[in-house]
């Protein structure tokens, strides 16, 4: 009985010890990876339903592994945020996306609004506002340009630094959107005081339409209140023209997803979509 309990802890030792080894390689690995600049953004455009317009297009990130091509952010986002290196990866992250439009408006073009994910430990422990003021300053733009995507679940530690981060980016004219809309436990009176623009809606309430009313009673709902609030409603992950004309009828305002366009990489100008009309 000893000895099998011996070689039992013995056994779970080992495991701890390899699923450390792991994390410290991965950790060293995603460090080097930021050091070498070994990240790459794609962008997904979001249209307006009514217009066809391209209102906007997100950063995606992902990792350009030498060994491994490319990684989704899934793979190694968790990891970054876990020790801390999403603190240093962010900065890049918002810097990259301040470059490429500088490249983009170098070409003459007009340019939409590119929106950056951000994390938050990003928003409690970075000076973000500061960040983002920087990135922009130093690549000669004008603060619309730059639209923060904020999950609605990273809103539920409402700090007054939360408040004021948020108060002083709204200030340069940086736009504020809701990621993942539905998850979270936000507030109609923490929406109005923080002064949010748009709601993203989850893609797993996007995934519901056609398939149940549920999915049509929820973004009737989030519609009628975000329009009463000055707010506009973004569908997440719209893959078929049947989901799109769900939305239409139910005055969601804009879309995105694979229907629309998969995120892209960058190319010599920015990947703005001709004006996009219901098929
Ligand atoms: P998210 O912010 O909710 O981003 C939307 C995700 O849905 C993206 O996955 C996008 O490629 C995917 N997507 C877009 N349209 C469709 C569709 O029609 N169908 C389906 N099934 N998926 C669609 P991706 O690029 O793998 O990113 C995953 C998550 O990683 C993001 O979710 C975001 O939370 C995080 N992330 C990505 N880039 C960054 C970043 O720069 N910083 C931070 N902090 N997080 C990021
Ligand atoms: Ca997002
Ligand atoms: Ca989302
Ligand atoms: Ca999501």
């Amino acid at each position: 009985v000893k000895t099998t309990g011996k070689r039992n802890y013995r056994f779970y030792d080992q495991k701890f010890y390899d699923a450390l080894m792991a994390s410290l390689r991965q950790e060293s690995e995603l460090r080097h990876a930021i050091d070498h600049d070994q990240f790459v953004l794609h962008y997904q455009p979001r249209v307006d339903i009514s217009t066809g317009v391209t209102s906007s297009m997100e950063a995606l990130v992902r990792w350009a592994h030498p060994l491994r091509g490319l990684v989704e952010p899934s793979e190694f986002i968790p990891i970054a945020e876990d020790t801390g290196l999403i603190l240093p990866l962010g900065e890049l992250i918002i810097d990259k996306v301040c470059a490429q439009l500088a490249f983009w408006a170098r070409s003459g073009q007009e340019l939409v609004p590119v929106s950056v994910n951000v994390s938050p430990r990003q928003f409690s422990e970075a000076n973000m506002a500061t960040v983002i003021r920087s990135a922009i300053e130093r690549n000669g733009l004008e603060p619309s340009l730059i639209e923060i995507e904020l999950t609605e679940s990273s809103m539920l530690t409402d700090t007054d630094e939360l408040t004021e981060t948020i108060a002083a980016i709204r200030g340069m004219g940086v736009k504020l959107l809701v990621d993942d809309f539905g998850t979270g436990y936000s507030s109609l009176s923490q929406l109005q005081r923080l002064d949010v623009d748009v709601l993203k809606v989850d893609r797993a309430f996007t995934a519901e339409l056609g398939k149940t009313e549920q999915g049509k009673v929820f973004f009737t709902a989030i519609v009628t209140m975000a329009h009463a609030l000055g707010m506009r409603v973004v569908a997440e992950g719209v893959e078929s023209e049947a989901q799109l004309r769900i939305l239409k009828s139910l005055r969601c305002d804009e879309i995105q997803g694979y229907f629309v366009s998969r995120p892209l990489p960058p190319t010599d100008t920015q990947p703005i979509l001709p004006k996009w009309f219901l098929p």
